[in-house]
């Protein structure tokens, strides 16, 4: 573990976009797959060890195209343990979401759950990778080879995570992954479908441009998906950042894990080996042992101007547009109902300075508290 606590700054150097702009500006190429959008696309597939990427105007559209590129219908079994957008895509889809409980360990979707949530209309498994950690990726696979499902990850947390020196992105028939700005890697809005297989990125690119296969074919009813030079530029800059992003937010989740773990009524989650994790959040759950609940001291925190993030909370099983269905039972649910009502994501970014990070501790620290 690293002793020295560096900060990266949130955003790149401001001078260094210039010339990024100026190019921009002389060739007059402003979107549609111009030059900054194939060079991203050429270097972000190499550093995350992936062969097939297409870029995407942000992960929501692109979990929307991922469905579209797999001709997706009927059932689909996921998680509520997540960002909204992950159901909402199969809503636009006219998918029927049909939830399945979550494995207290990782957070990820149960194998168990899934196999005995399979009916004849199921057509696919959609998983995710929940801040960043990885799914029990090959009972999945197994699952979805033995009664034919399609198997798509939301990896919208789990930019740069590698399993055996091996992208998680490479499971499944895809995954799709986010470049908001509160994610690890960002182009303020942005994302990708990442898959491994060139046929399928060529439809993927269709269906993000409307559908165009050429000037005069329309191949599907497509979307507007595509990303413009001004977010690819900058997704270059920040990929010269990126490692330096990453260590010091791995810097800051080890000094959570040194002050928290010994405080009663305090979980942590497992950590993994170095390269196999991005710390994109650093979740802890609050359980009965600890003096206050976790609402109380979420609240506590934001007096102190501290704001941690009840992530994932409430689940998304619960709202209007979800509750009705059988599967969205709590009673269905219990294991991800707990985790969301014990969950606090605490504040970790790139320049998160030592000091907060003392005084969000010692605001979580019990001593003095009954
Ligand atoms: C951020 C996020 C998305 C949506 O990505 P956008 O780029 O904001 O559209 C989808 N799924 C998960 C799990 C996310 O965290």
């Amino acid at each position: 573990m690293t002793k020295t606590f560096v900060t990266q700054p949130f955003l790149p150097p401001l001078e260094e976009f210039i010339p990024y702009l100026e190019k921009i500006w002389q060739e007059k190429w402003l979107t549609n797959n111009g030059s900054f959008h194939r060079q991203l696309e050429s270097k972000l597939g190499d550093y995350l060890g992936v062969s097939q990427l297409s870029l995407f105007t942000n992960g929501t559209i692109a979990l929307i195209t991922a469905l579209q590129a797999l001709r997706i219908t009927g059932e689909v079994i996921t998680t509520p343990y997540t960002f909204v957008a992950t159901a909402h895509s199969l809503i636009w889809n006219k998918n029927k979401p049909v939830f399945v409980d979550i494995d207290p360990k990782t957070f990820n979707i149960d194998p168990d759950k899934v196999e005995a949530a399979i009916t004849p209309q199921t057509s696919a498994i959609l998983a995710v990778h929940v801040y960043g950690m990885p799914c029990d990726n090959n009972r999945l696979q197994q699952i979805a080879d033995v009664y034919g499902l399609k198997l798509i990850y939301d990896a919208a947390h789990a930019f740069g995570v590698n399993q055996q020196n091996e992208s998680i992105l490479n499971y499944g028939d895809l995954s799709i992954l986010s470049f908001h700005a509160t994610k690890v890697y960002n182009t303020f809005e942005g994302g990708a479908i990442v898959c491994k297989d060139e046929k399928l990125k060529q439809r993927i690119d269709y269906l993000k441009n409307f559908g165009f296969a050429d000037e005069v074919t329309v191949m599907a009813a497509g979307i507007n998906g595509k990303m413009n030079e001004f977010q690819a530029a900058l997704g270059l800059l920040q990929l010269d950042y990126i490692d330096q992003c990453i260590a010091s937010r791995g810097i800051i989740a080890n000094y959570y894990r040194d002050a928290l773990k010994e405080i009663p009524g305090l979980k942590l989650l497992p950590s993994y080996a170095q390269g196999e994790e991005n710390y994109s959040y650093f979740p802890i759950l609050i359980e009965a042992e600890y003096p206050l609940t976790r609402d109380e001291l979420y609240l506590k925190l934001r007096e102190q101007d501290i704001y941690a993030r009840r992530y994932f909370y409430p689940l998304i099983s619960e709202f209007p547009m979800y509750r009705g269905l059988s599967s969205a039972d709590a009673k269905n649910l219990p294991v991800a109902k707990q985790v969301s009502e014990q969950v606090l994501c605490l504040p970790i970014y790139p320049d998160l300075s030592e000091e907060s990070l003392l005084k969000i501790i010692k605001n979580i620290q019990t001593k003095g508290l009954s």
